[in-house]
């Protein structure tokens, strides 16, 4: 007989006193275990909170608008089972096939681990293709480092940054607008609601496309199952066909730094907690760049020590050597192929001990640690089901992102390459297709990369000095934006666009831009390179004037001699 039981809100991790945003149930309703009861609203996440028990709903007991915490009561039901923690398995999948023995509450067509911008892309394309599709992910929130600690905040600040800098740029143009001030709670909110647009955005598309969402870390049991420690503290055993592994990467620690609240990485410097007055950036890439020009814009005196000879290793040096000259203003300190000995907190300030030409101990308010990335392999057991890593950790993949194990794929920063985020979501579309079937696999000739800092640089394909080593042959022009309207107009004449082609057959083969909107504009370089373009096609494609992206047709004209933006060339063979 049905024994009537009140359902109430289980361990929701860290939340509290959360918003009822949807009731999925009313009273009368015969309901399946597990189903969702209603949807709750943090200002981190959006949750669903499932049914223990399958039965009829004999009462509902919140409304929209209502705040429930761990043991809320939702609504009285007529219980027809045992709750899920102690529920039937409900399937012993595949003994026919034998491919696993573990017991599984359900099989899906693919299991995505990792719900980052690879694993979302490879998830909702698979749902797309038809595959029923579950994606587990360790955080309460879907979007992975890009949304919630990578681009996505990070681009938040550098447009505030690049806000403040040009108002105090614009006196010189007439426009005086006084010193700013700075409210760190009101900007820490517009990123939080960036953030938080985004992931929710991802949660409404993942319930869309009926993607089964679960919060909890996984890790394999056999090459077709894996256990996921669950957010509610159960233990679950989900059943695949396939599975795609996208779990990406975190920061490397450096051992010599201290474990101190003003020792920070990229996750800790985008809380931005405070403007320090010295900042020490630990690693001139590109994430140690941006955080630098963010922290300098905010007001913060900021030094940088880099292990290698230059900033930003194997970017076009003239690129770089521009970017230096426009940023000369926010550093104290630059030190190439230097590093960090050793650091002690001493008071209020972590003093570090820099080797560069002589030993140097410097105090500073904060210590950002931008030093690379490591991929999330480790708690994966990837070993019990024959994965190989590389030596440096990463998995490998073939060109459908399939590793050795063939129904099991990997993609985005667990795999290497370039770490960024539209590489990781091309990986998931080509993973995600494959494994349904299709004959996809990887065939982008090159992947863009773009330093969103002020200028920006964007960079794509062959690079002059990778051409020089590989010995090819090619030509490079550069086209000063001191000959276009539109920068000099926006106050970005110190800008340039060079484009690589191949001497022979004209064909484009990379491209550099610096300046504002570099990023934007590389776009169209990648799509020559895509198709083969060469500079008669680029350069007679017409380019609305006046704008920045001009700059790149008339390059192209410039490598055909056809460019009447800029003197004529002599006899001589010099431009007068
Ligand atoms: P991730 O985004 O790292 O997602 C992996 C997910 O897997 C995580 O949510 C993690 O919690 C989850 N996970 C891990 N292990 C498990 C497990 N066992 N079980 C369940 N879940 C698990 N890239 C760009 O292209 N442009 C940028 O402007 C840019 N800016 C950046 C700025 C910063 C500060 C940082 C740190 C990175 C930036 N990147 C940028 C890089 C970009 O964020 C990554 O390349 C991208 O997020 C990689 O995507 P992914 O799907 O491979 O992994």
């Amino acid at each position: 007989m049905a024994e009537t039981v009140e359902i109430r809100v289980p361990n929701i991790g860290d939340f509290k006193d959360v918003s009822v945003m949807e009731i999925l149930i009313k009273e009368g309703d015969e309901i399946a275990a597990d189903q969702a009861l209603l949807a709750v609203e943090s200002d981190k996440a959006t949750m669903e909170i499932p049914s223990p028990w399958a039965g009829r709903i004999e009462s509902v007991a919140l409304k929209i608008g209502d705040k429930v915490s761990e043991g809320t009561v939702v609504a009285k039901i007529a219980r027809s089972n045992s709750p899920s923690s102690e529920r039937k398995i409900l399937a012993k999948v595949s003994q026919s096939t034998g491919r696993h023995e573990a017991d599984v509450e359900t099989e899906f067509d693919l299991a995505v681990i990792g719900a980052g911008p690879g694993g979302y892309s490879a998830a909702f394309r698979a749902a797309d293709l038809g595959l029923k599709v579950v994606l587990i992910e360790r955080y309460n929130v879907l979007g992975g480092v890009c949304l919630n600690v990578g681009c996505i905040p990070s681009k938040a600040l550098l447009h505030v940054a690049a806000i403040k800098e040009e108002a105090e740029r614009i006196a010189e143009n007439g426009i005086l607008f006084g010193d700013a001030a700075i409210d760190l709670q009101a900007l820490r909110s517009f990123k939080d609601a960036t953030i938080k647009r985004l992931t929710d955005g991802l949660g409404q598309m993942a319930k869309a496309r009926k993607v089964e969402i679960i919060s909890g870390t996984a890790k394999f049991g056999s090459p077709h199952h894996l256990i996921v420690a669950t957010a509610k503290g159960e233990t679950r055993s989900i059943g695949f066909k396939k599975c795609v592994i996208a779990t990406g990467s975190s920061a490397v620690r450096l051992p010599m730094l201290p474990l101190d609240s003003r020792v920070v990485d990229s996750t800790g410097a985008l809380q931005l907690q405070s403007v320090p007055n010295r900042m020490l950036v630990v690693g001139g890439g590109i994430i140690g760049l941006e955080m630098a020009t963010i922290y300098s814009a905010l007001g913060a005196r900021v030094d940088i020590v880099e292990r290698l000879p230059e900033l930003l290793a194997g970017v076009d040096p003239e690129a770089v050597a521009i970017w230096r000259r426009k940023n000369a203003h926010r550093f104290d300190r630059i030190w190439l192929g230097g590093s960090v000995e050793n650091a002690a907190v001493e008071s209020d300030k972590v003093v570090v001990t820099i080797k560069g030409e002589t030993l140097e101990k410097r105090p500073y308010d904060v210590v950002l640690q931008s030093v690379g990335r490591t991929p999330n392999v480790e708690t994966l057991g990837v070993e019990s089901v024959g994965l190989q890593c590389d030596a440096h950790g990463f998995l490998t993949v073939d060109k459908q992102m399939r590793t050795q194990v063939p129904n099991i794929f990997a993609i985005g920063d667990v795999v290497g390459g370039p770490m960024l985020a539209h590489k990781a979501m091309h990986e998931g579309h080509v993973a995600a297709e494959a494994a349904a079937g299709l004959k996809a696999h990887l065939d982008a000739k090159i992947v863009p990369c773009v330093a969103y800092t002020d200028p920006e640089i964007a960079w794509v394909g062959l690079s002059e000095r990778e051409a020089l080593s590989a010995q090819r042959n090619v030509r490079s022009v550069k086209f000063p934006w001191s000959a276009s309207g539109r920068a000099i107009a926006s106050g970005a004449s110190y800008g340039m666009t060079k484009l690589i082609f191949d001497a022979d057959n004209h064909r484009i083969l990379g491209g550099v831009i610096v300046g504002p909107h570099a990023g934007d504009m590389i776009g169209e370089i990648c799509l020559a390179i895509e198709m083969g373009a060469d500079a008669v096609d680029i350069g007679r494609t017409i380019h609305p004037h006046p704008t920045l992206a001009e700059t790149i047709g008339m390059a192209a004209e410039l490598f055909e001699g056809v460019c009447t933006d800029l003197m004529p060339v002599a006899k001589s063979g010099k431009r007068t």
